[in-house]
């Protein structure tokens, strides 16, 4: 199973949508053994841990130590960016994927997240590139209301010095973040929506030279659309996928160490056979029109409706809308693979699940 595993609740940034930096004291640090993690682990035949924070570059030692630890594991990294380089070549080599916060251009990223961020991030990826590092790297954006969807996604999928390899983003939206919002009906009508559109129609119009642009919310989308397979919740959480925070309590979730539902249970008396499958979305999204292809989005914004129900439909109608302009453009990708020109594979996105929520 999936673990993302919370090195530490510290951060060294306090973004506008996160003010993660505020955490600190004891209480934000790793309280158990890596006997009591291997004793957990143990129990479980396909590991994956997914280095997580607050910062997990933080806690750089105790990553390595986890590594040595479970040298049959896969890894998996979600980092800002900013200690990226620290991280020993032989070590950050060994990771599958990794998930690097920018949130798109200079403007964007730095009033987001801090001036200066948006340089470090791009020279840290760009030192990733220069020791030989093979896997999947994927800028991972927060979207809020500053964002402009099209000119940010483009923006970083045609960066040269780096490539990210992926782009994927969510959306700001559900929890804490109503404060970042001062219109967001205007922002989704005026911008996100029509930006989702041409974004879809400029992705499958240059499907024709044979590639398929690596735009993580629209690849698995438009398999399920293509094969008609229908898709759990595809962040996994609650089904294969856990969270092991700092005390040791597992969570369905990383992003909700502080809300009891969550916590599914600890390291040291449950056994990872008792948590699959152990949380599943409810209505409306199983009798939801759109649930084969949509999965659910979020269990957290399932169980918690924190801009109540009105705000969950809000949020709803983007993801359907996306949906709806993936399946606008199918035909299209369906005729190219009928000649040949690309193939479903393209399409199968991620090989394993390396944290991107894939519905924003
Ligand atoms: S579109 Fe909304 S209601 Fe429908 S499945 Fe997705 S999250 Fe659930
Ligand atoms: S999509 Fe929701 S449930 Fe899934 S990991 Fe993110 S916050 Fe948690």
């Amino acid at each position: 199973m999936n673990y993302h595993l919370v090195l530490t609740r510290r951060c060294n940034l306090n973004c506008v949508y996160c003010h993660g930096g505020e955490e600190t004291g004891p209480q934000a640090e790793v309280q158990y053994s890596l006997d009591d993690l291997a004793s957990f682990l143990e129990q479980d035949d396909d590991v994956q841990l997914m280095f997580y924070g607050g910062e997990p570059t933080l806690r750089i030692p105790l990553m390595t130590k986890v590594m040595d630890r479970f040298p049959n594991a896969r890894f998996m990294m979600q980092t800002n960016g900013l200690l990226l380089n620290k991280i020993p070549e032989d070590y950050v080599k060994r990771i599958h994927s990794v998930l690097v916060s920018i949130d798109g251009p200079e403007e964007v990223t730095d009033g987001y997240r801090s001036k200066g961020v948006y340089e470090r991030v791009l020279e840290n990826v760009r030192w990733l590139r220069s020791i030989g590092f093979d896997g999947d790297i994927v800028a991972r954006m927060a979207v809020s209301q500053e964002s402009d969807i099209y000119r940010d996604v483009c923006h970083l999928l045609n960066l040269k010095e780096p490539v990210f390899d992926h782009v994927h983003w969510q959306l700001n939206v559900m929890w804490d973040a109503e404060g970042n919002w001062t219109d967001f009906d205007s922002w989704v009508k005026e911008s996100y929506s029509p930006g989702i559109t041409q974004l879809v129609k400029e992705w499958v119009a240059g499907m024709k030279n044979g590639k398929v642009a690596g735009i993580v919310p629209f690849l698995p989308v438009m398999h399920t659309i293509l094969t008609g397979k229908p898709s759990l919740l595809r962040c996994g959480s609650g089904l294969d996928t856990f969270a092991i925070h700092v005390d040791g309590s597992i969570g369905v979730c990383p992003i909700s160490p502080d809300w009891e539902f969550s916590i599914v249970g600890n390291i040291k008396d449950t056994s990872p056979r008792n948590l699959k499958n152990i949380m599943i979305v409810e209505d409306p999204c199983p009798s939801c029109e759109e649930y084969d292809i949509c999965g659910g989005r979020c269990l957290f914004v399932n169980k918690q409706r924190l801009w109540g129900q009105e705000g969950f439909d809000k949020v709803c109608d983007t993801v359907k809308h996306m949906i709806s302009a993936l399946q606008t453009e199918s035909s299209t990708v369906r005729q190219l693979m009928k000649s040949g020109v690309i193939s479903i594979d393209s399409f199968v996105y991620p090989e394993f699940n390396n944290g991107c929520e894939i519905i924003p």
